[in-house]
């Protein structure tokens, strides 16, 4: 099995060559720091609206290194976020339908330019399926359902099928229900990334590779080879934010992983389904997310060990062999008969998590510095949405998207300036004596999905005396001030404890039920515990 190398996506098509590095210092008009999605986005937006602009791409790597050339290949209208913290934008709930709504058309949206770009992406737009295998993961997807209508999203938008039906489409083991939605394409990530550089440069950008900017100020992007002066420079490094001087709390690099099978025979399709090629994920606490993809084999994520000690970032992708034994367990569990072909590759990425779950685009029009990010984990639509959104910004155009949570100008998507507020995370005291720039709402921001609720009655909250969303610091004589969010429950969280090797883990919402305490210890401690219990 080979592990990390970036991704499989990657090695599939092969490691690109690196296109050349900045020369010298320059000037542009638009400077894109960052050669993912939404830089690449917003580049070939500004690009196609006004083709006289001169934009330079700065990418600290190669196009696509990051979670553009390494994720899922979910081309979802997900809502990255829960509605309801949108909803108190200005823009309210009516706000919220239509960011929806653009998200939807969003999927056509890149289906369109892939299809104008000549990009091969694989690209198919089967929907979205969300299987229960237990009756209280079906107990929680007719709530899902009830909370969906209770937005006014139609059978059209999104509906619940029986097992009947399910089984027509796809055999997961021990499934009695699904949610299905046809809003959402797969795709294979580093062909749309890759086609899409080879798109952006075509038309005139400038991409440089293998420069990392080492910061940003007003009207510059400075590198070791020069700076770029434009009058507009926009961050647009999502997870790998944490790494640029200042921008340490902006968004936290959540870390997914994933695993993909080798091909599997026809008999094994056979009896598995899946003609329609929807992505899928459950209902378990346990975050997972899969696709069949079109060189025949399942790839499947989840979160694994979710954070890295430090907001540390990446290591080429590689993978602990406890998440690669975890995400093996799931995919088995699902289809049994992957055992054949075996895994053949496991990767992982960081991504960008806002500490209130909601996406942002943003442009201040007095320093000209502009950012979009923080899709946690479902920025492959958004991400383009993010970039049309942040091309009109820079353009000055009012439209649709700049419009579209009925906020101020500076807020498109996601809470912008508006009452959330948007900057870094504040390091501010926190209730209960806790730790400066580990806030208090961080608790109350996380939620496991949209609508779950803590369950009061867990028995390791009550033995340990504690309330859900309560930061407990637990100071000890002579402790280093390190601090460990965890969480109570069954999932992930044991094996990111015991497997993280010098990592901190951040358990979190994922592995419901999202009690979290803050702990002042020792490293060792938390390794010798083992187990959230104990932590
Ligand atoms: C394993 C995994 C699975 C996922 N699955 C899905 C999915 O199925 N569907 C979905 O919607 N979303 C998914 N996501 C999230 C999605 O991939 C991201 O939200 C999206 O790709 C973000 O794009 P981006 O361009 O903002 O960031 P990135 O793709 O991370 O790009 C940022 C770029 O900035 C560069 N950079 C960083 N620092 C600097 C610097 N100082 N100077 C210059 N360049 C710099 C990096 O090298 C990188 O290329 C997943 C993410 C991961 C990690």
């Amino acid at each position: 099995m080979r592990n990390g190398e970036v991704s499989y996506w990657w090695q599939a098509r092969g490691i690109p060559p690196r296109r050349p590095s900045l020369p010298g210092a320059t000037q542009a008009d638009v400077c894109i720091v960052g050669g993912g999605y939404t830089g690449l986005w917003t580049a070939y937006y500004l690009k196609r609206a006004d083709p006289g602009l001169g934009i330079v791409v700065l990418e600290a790597a190669f196009a696509g290194f990051g979670a553009s050339g390494r994720n899922g290949g979910w081309v979802t209208a997900a809502l990255p976020g829960s509605r309801s913290r949108y909803a108190r934008h200005p823009g309210g709930r009516k706000g919220v339908r239509e960011l929806e709504r653009h998200l939807r058309d969003t999927v056509d949206e890149v289906a369109r330019v892939c299809l104008a770009e000549g990009i091969d992406a694989g690209l198919v737009k089967g929907g979205t399926l969300t299987v229960a295998t237990t009756a209280a993961q079906d107990a929680r997807l007719r709530q899902r359902l009830a909370h969906d209508r209770s937005w006014g999203d139609e059978e059209g938008t999104v509906r619940y099928l029986n097992k009947t039906e399910l089984d027509d489409r796809l055999q997961v083991t021990g499934a009695v229900g699904a949610l299905y939605s046809p809003h959402c394409a797969r795709a294979q990530p580093a062909d749309l990334v890759a086609g899409l550089a080879e798109a952006v440069t075509r038309s005139g950008v400038l991409l440089y590779e293998a420069t990392p900017v080492t910061s940003i100020s007003p009207g510059r992007a400075h590198t070791a080879a020069g700076d770029v002066r434009a009058p507009f420079v926009l961050r647009c490094t999502e997870g790998f934010t944490a790494a640029m001087p200042g921008q340490r709390r902006t968004l936290l690099p959540m870390n997914s992983s994933m695993i993909i099978t080798g091909p599997l025979d026809d008999a094994a399709w056979k009896s598995i389904g899946w003609d329609r090629f929807e992505t899928l994920s459950d209902e378990a606490h346990a975050y997972m997310y899969a696709q069949r993809t079109a060189d025949g084999r399942i790839a499947l994520g989840g979160r694994g060990v979710p954070y890295r000690f430090g907001s540390g970032l990446d290591h080429d992708g590689a993978v602990s062999p406890s998440t690669v034994a975890q995400l093996g367990r799931i995919l088995r569990s699902m289809f049994p008969v992957t055992v054949e072909a075996g895994i053949d590759h496991a990767w992982c990425g960081v991504l960008g998590v806002p500490r209130d779950w909601c996406a942002t685009v943003m442009l201040d029009p007095r320093t000209g510095l502009g950012w979009a990010g923080g899709y946690t984990g479902q920025g492959v639509a958004a991400a383009n949405l993010a970039g049309r959104t942040l091309a009109d910004l820079v353009r000055g155009v009012s439209s649709p998207l700049t419009a579209a949570l009925g906020g101020p100008p500076l807020a498109a998507l996601g809470a912008g300036t508006g009452p959330l507020g948007r900057g870094p995370w504040p390091v501010r005291p926190v209730p209960h004596g806790g730790p400066p720039g580990i806030s208090r709402p961080l608790g109350a921001y996380l939620p496991a999905r949209p609508g779950r609720r803590p369950d009061l009655r867990h028995p390791r909250v009550a033995a340990a005396g504690e309330r859900p969303g309560c930061l407990t610091p637990r100071r000890g004589a002579g402790y280093p001030r390190l601090y460990y969010v965890c969480i109570l429950g069954e999932g992930f969280q044991t094996g990111s404890l015991a497997g993280s090797g010098n990592n901190c883990s951040c358990g979190y919402l994922d592995f419901s039920p999202a009690y979290f305490f803050l702990h002042n210890c020792r490293l060792g401690d938390l390794h010798r515990a083992g187990s959230p219990g104990h932590s």
